[in-house]
């Protein structure tokens, strides 16, 4: 079984990565950063969890208003150091553990969190910033993680509450994970900041040490704050603090302080904080597992068994993303006239392998299907190389289209082709 080992929080300013990249640890205004650090950096080396759950928000670096979701979990293999308008730090990509990803995503939405997923995006300094100063990363990190994207900047934004509700379902979904795993559970942000507008510099060292008591001893009392008030206490974008309660959520009632420290150099309260988590193992732990795992497969149970029928999961969605991107290109009137005027040149800048070439090539549908491409996709290339749905359809029951049609009360063409004539309908 996976087990929560303990629970960190840290701000995540990129005050601290600069620290990092510029090595200021000898110089006496950055100093107190790198002794805050320490005991983190050293209770994470002894630890060793196999996978870091890291509550972060982006800022405005990978996630835009075009689409700005309250929870987002990754679910990727693989992230990258994102570019925030210098070039992306000189840190490699981190391994995300997209199994336990996968079942605490399915965890969550069991417990009627209904949460946003997102892959392929590269992460800013609210993941590495104080990373790279917790963890040695030459050579790779020495863990992999799940990060948890919380939407803090666009309002309205999930209150405390809803976030320690969120990280008591965190628990759950880590706890009933099947393989033996050691989770360290990371939440960032604050402490008191502001860094917009007149009230700019705003800073509250008294609230933040409150903060702090609380979280530890009195996590409750903390959800009972309005998202105003702590702008009020913290400044505005201090109101990340929240994310700390999801972290707090996810552990039990009976924490211990191992460690805790608070610096304030120039615009952001820098805290750090150990909690170790002090579960208690009942006889009907197990019990407790199981039925979490049968809650979470309640709504899909019997899908496997249905025949002609490929549900697009998370799993399926990792492995067929390079296919299911390129097919989604072709929304874009220049990348579609390239892909019928030079289809292999898109396949080689794209990095398609043999088999996903192929399957394009030979407008296998079926084929397309089985391997992980979504119909939806398959009905845009179908508008653009001039092949109506109903093509396509019988394509993939294997049937002519004559026989297809057989089937249908009326025989009619379409696709979703707005303007181009569809080849097809004469
Ligand atoms: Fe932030």
């Amino acid at each position: 079984m996976a087990n929560i080992i303990g629970g960190l929080a840290v701000s995540h300013t990129p005050t601290i990565g600069f620290a990092v990249d510029h090595d200021k640890r000898n110089d006496p205004a950055w100093a107190p950063i790198f002794e805050g650090f320490e005991p983190m950096r050293v209770w994470l080396e002894e630890k060793k969890p196999d996978v870091l759950f890291y509550i972060f928000n982006d800022h405005v670096t990978s996630f835009f208003f075009d689409h700005y979701a309250a929870f987002s979990l990754g679910i990727d293999q693989r992230y990258e150091v994102a570019d925030e308008g210098g070039g992306p730090r000189d840190l490699p990509a981190i391994e995300g553990h997209a199994a336990l990803s996968r079942h605490i995503g399915a965890s969550l939405m069991a417990d009627e969190f209904d949460m946003a997923f997102f892959q392929d995006k590269p992460l800013d300094h609210g993941v590495f910033s104080p990373l790279s100063a917790l963890l040695p990363y030459r050579g790779g990190w020495p863990v992999q993680i799940v990060p948890l994207q919380v939407g803090v900047l666009q309002f309205p934004i999930p209150s405390a509450r809803r976030c320690f509700k969120l990280g008591q379902a965190l628990r759950r979904a880590i706890e009933s994970y099947p393989e033996d795993l050691k989770v360290a559970v990371i939440a960032t942000g604050g402490l008191s900041h502001q860094v917009h507008g007149e009230r700019c510099g705003f800073n509250n060292p008294e609230w933040d040490a409150e903060f702090v008591d609380l979280i530890v001893d009195d996590p409750q009392r903390l959800t009972e704050i309005r998202l105003a008030e702590y702008a009020a206490l913290g400044g505005l974008e201090a109101a990340e603090v929240v994310m700390w309660l999801i972290m707090r959520g996810a552990l039990s009632a009976n924490v211990k302080k191992l460690h805790q420290s608070y610096y304030l150099p120039s615009m952001t309260g820098i805290a750090t904080l150990i909690l170790e988590n002090g579960v208690r193992e009942t006889r009907s732990s197990t019990d407790i597992h199981a039925r979490q795992r049968d809650k979470i497969d309640e709504q899909l149970a019997g899908l496997d068994g249905l025949e002609g029928t490929y549900p697009f999961d998370h799993a399926r969605s990792l492995k067929s993303y390079r296919l299911n991107r390129f097919l989604h290109r072709l929304i874009d009137p220049a990348w579609r006239q390239r892909f019928i005027e030079a289809p292999e040149a898109l396949f080689d800048e794209t990095k398609l392998n043999s088999e996903e070439r192929s399957l394009l090539a030979n407008r296998d549908w079926r084929g397309l299907i089985h391997y992980g491409a979504i119909f939806f996709l398959l009905e845009k290339l179908g508008a653009v190389i001039g092949v109506s749905n109903l093509h396509i359809y019988a394509a993939m029951r294997g049937q002519s289209l004559e026989d297809f049609q057989k089937t249908r009360r009326q025989q009619v063409l379409y696709s979703v082709a707005g303007k181009v004539q569809d080849r097809n309908r004469s």
